[in-house]
């Protein structure tokens, strides 16, 4: 019986970086809220693993000075943040030549969490109301009820609630979440066609114990033609420790993991010398086979152009489920700054929709949306 059910008034389905600041702000305007996240572990794609020598970055690594909501954020939660090393040259690697120097750095100015991206997450959930959030704790199924409630099932348990947040990336919800009834033909075919950000890329993190490629006046950025990894960057820590390069290249460029490694060390022994070759130690992500962002079966029509998409900023049910991701941005999709974007919209058309007294200081409270730069992620690949 639906009576029986525990209820709350909004349930947030993932803990990534768009879920907990539309978390934060809905608790901040007094709403009941449970954010179901599947992991053991807040934060989705900005993911920091702990290395002796320091926190390495594997998935989000850099935010933008023009990125104002991202500043204004990690200001708020005294986060701090360094200016990448950006020195030296760029290397360019044409396929069947010799690496040259590019001159220039090869990159934008960019800047650091000095904790890793994942501090983001992990200080926004610090915040949360006791009990607001539910780790390892996968959302199956969503119903919308005739009379306006919301089903939510998660392997703890069903619930009803007045609203929910899908801040999973949308063409995994739609894969691994069972809508009652299902999403309107448009939204569901316009989900499916909205490439995960990075998903389909492999990063590559090389630990040294020093950052030996800035005393020969290199900057870290290589561009390579030749491949499986085009693109590398310096993602050193402040003051060069712990010293470490890092890494991008398509997944379905890698048939097995051990090419994956093996590609990588001599990549960069072509690069970068013997010494590049002798890491520390070396960490890789798939991002394409990370099932709690990429879809197991991607469209083959994925494409960024569905960013922003008009479906994403209405929802369905009546308005009473919305969408969060970094994808449904209508700016700087697929940033941080995207998702702490596509998180306000959302707690802030809920709070319209169920409180509208609230709205005002909601305004006042949740992560403002300030203007400014550019309309679109602007990194390469990143
Ligand atoms: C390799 C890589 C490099 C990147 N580099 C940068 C960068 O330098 N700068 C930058 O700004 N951005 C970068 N990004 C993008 C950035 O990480 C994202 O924009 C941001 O983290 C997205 O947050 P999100 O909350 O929208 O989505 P996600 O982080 O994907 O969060 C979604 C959450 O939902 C959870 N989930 C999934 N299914 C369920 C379910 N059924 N029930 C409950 N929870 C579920 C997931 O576990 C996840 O925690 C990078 C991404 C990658 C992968």
């Amino acid at each position: 019986m639906i009576e029986d059910l525990p209820r709350c008034d909004v349930v947030v389905i993932g803990g990534g970086i768009s879920g907990l600041v539309a978390t934060t702000a809905l608790t901040r305007s007094g709403l009941a809220v449970r954010c179901h996240e599947a992991r053991g572990r807040v934060g989705g794609r900005a993911h920091t693993v702990a290395h002796a020598l320091g926190p390495i970055d594997l998935g989000a690594t850099w935010f933008w000075p023009n990125e104002p909501n991202v500043l204004a954020l990690a200001r708020e939660l005294g986060l701090g943040g360094f200016r990448q090393e950006a020195v030296g040259d760029a290397l360019l690697h044409r396929q069947g030549t010799a690496p040259v120097r590019a001159g220039g750095t090869g990159g934008a100015p960019s800047l650091r969490f000095p904790r890793g991206a994942q501090s983001l997450a992990a200080a926004l959930a610090d915040r949360l109301p006791h009990g607001a959030l539910h780790l390892a704790d996968p959302v199956r199924a969503v119903e919308s009820l005739d009379d306006g409630t919301i089903v939510v099932t998660a392997d703890s348990g069903t619930q009803a609630a007045r609203s929910a947040i899908i801040a999973v990336t949308p063409a995994l919800a739609v894969e691994a979440i069972e809508f009652t009834p299902p999403l309107p033909g448009p939204t569901a075919q316009v989900a499916l066609e909205t490439a995960v950000w990075m998903g389909g890329t492999v990063k590559a993190v090389a630990v040294f114990d020093e950052p030996f490629w800035r005393q020969r006046g290199l900057s870290g950025t290589a561009f390579s033609s030749e491949g499986p990894f085009r693109e590398f960057h310096d993602m050193s820590g402040p003051g060069g420790s712990p010293a470490a390069l890092l890494a991008f290249a398509a997944s379905d460029a890698f048939v097995r993991s051990d090419d994956l490694e093996t590609a990588f060390r001599s990549q960069l022994t072509r690069l970068f010398g013997p010494q590049a070759g002798k890491p520390v130690s070396v960490l890789t992500a798939d991002w394409s086979r990370d099932e709690r962002t990429s879809p197991a079966a991607p469209s083959p029509y994925a494409s960024t152009a569905t960013y922003g998409h008009p479906v994403f900023q209405n929802g369905f049910a009546g308005g009473r489920v919305q969408w969060a991701s970094t994808e449904t941005a209508t700016d700087y999709a697929g940033h941080i700054e995207g998702a702490i974007r596509a998180g306000s919209r959302a707690a802030k058309d809920i709070v319209r929709l169920l409180s509208p007294q609230e709205v005002q200081s909601t305004n006042a409270t949740t992560v403002p949306i300030r203007e400014g730069g550019h309309s679109r992620a602007s990194h390469p690949t990143a």
